[in-house]
């Protein structure tokens, strides 16, 4: 697939004035450019900004050949695990090699039970991306995001408006390896994988971003139920630049809870609005 060049993004006039009604003025700059950037305002009822904490591996003056990785033990802090990451996700220059980088990550111990990581997959620039915590069993076998039950279901939802990872969304989660036994990522798991996640964004560049289940909490760092984070347009800033972000219940839960399908629908069309579809 031909990936689109920065100084060759388009965006509709519909899609430019949300932005701008948003406080953006100009969406994903080139990379030059987001470094000269002055801030904006704040643009919405929360707004988390992650940049990269790229804190040198050794001693100023020494130059490592390779970023280093090490395994993960018990008593490495999570400071360290996120040094490591951050060294391999800032040299990935496109998403081919920071999946390489995924696949022979040890950084924190999801690496012990994974059969193959799941980077992400989908569309570059896309109108929607969708972002899970973790991959489930199917996925760990195929190496691709939410290509189970949950999966299924939130294909449906994408269908629903229009949408699909074929057309003009990309799917990824917090962390890239399955927990075992489908446990919820601890804290040093999704603080260790994180900046792979941080430089994806950066490198797909997505229009607009559909937080799904606890990866809501995660990317907005907060302990707000998804209820209160629900129908509010938040943002996220990624390397300077302010993406939407929209919160809904996870497909899993669609699985066990329809009646919160109605829920769902009205995020979706938030979403929407939020991204320019409508
Ligand atoms: S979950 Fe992320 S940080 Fe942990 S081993 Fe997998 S890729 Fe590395």
């Amino acid at each position: 697939m031909k990936v689109p060049q920065p100084s060759a993004l388009q965006y509709s006039a519909l899609q430019l004035a949300w932005l701008q009604e948003l406080g953006i003025e100009k969406p994903w700059l080139p990379s030059e450019q987001v470094a000269a950037k002055k801030s904006n305002p704040p643009l919405a009822v929360t707004a988390v900004t992650h940049a990269p904490t790229r804190v040198p591996l050794r001693p100023s003056g020494v130059t490592p050949s390779r970023p280093a990785v090490r395994a993960a033990s018990a008593s490495q802090s999570a400071a360290e695990l996120v040094m490591d990451t951050n060294a391999l996700a800032a040299s990935a220059h496109d998403l081919t090699t920071l999946a390489k980088q995924i696949a022979g990550c040890t950084a924190c111990g999801l690496c012990r039970g994974r059969q193959q990581a799941v980077p992400g997959e989908g569309i570059m620039q896309p109108s929607i991306m969708v972002i899970g915590e973790a991959p489930e069993a199917l996925d760990d076998r195929e190496g691709r995001p939410f290509v189970d039950r949950p999966g299924l279901m939130l294909d449906n939802m994408l269908t629903a408006i229009q949408s699909s990872r074929a057309h003009n969304v990309y799917v990824s989660n917090m962390v890239k390896c399955r927990p075992p036994g489908n446990r919820n990522p601890k804290p040093i798991e999704l603080q260790a994988c994180k900046p792979f996640l941080m430089r994806q964004i950066e490198l797909v560049r997505p229009f607009s971003i559909l937080a799904v289940g606890r990866a809501a909490q995660s990317l907005l760092e907060t302990q707000e139920p998804l209820d209160q984070l629900r129908q509010v347009t938040h943002s996220l800033t990624v390397v300077g630049q302010k993406i939407p972000l929209i919160v809904t219940y996870h497909p899993a839960l669609l699985l066990n809870h329809p009646g919160e399908k109605a829920a769902v629908w009205q995020d979706l069309q938030l979403l929407k609005t939020v991204s320019g579809m409508s």
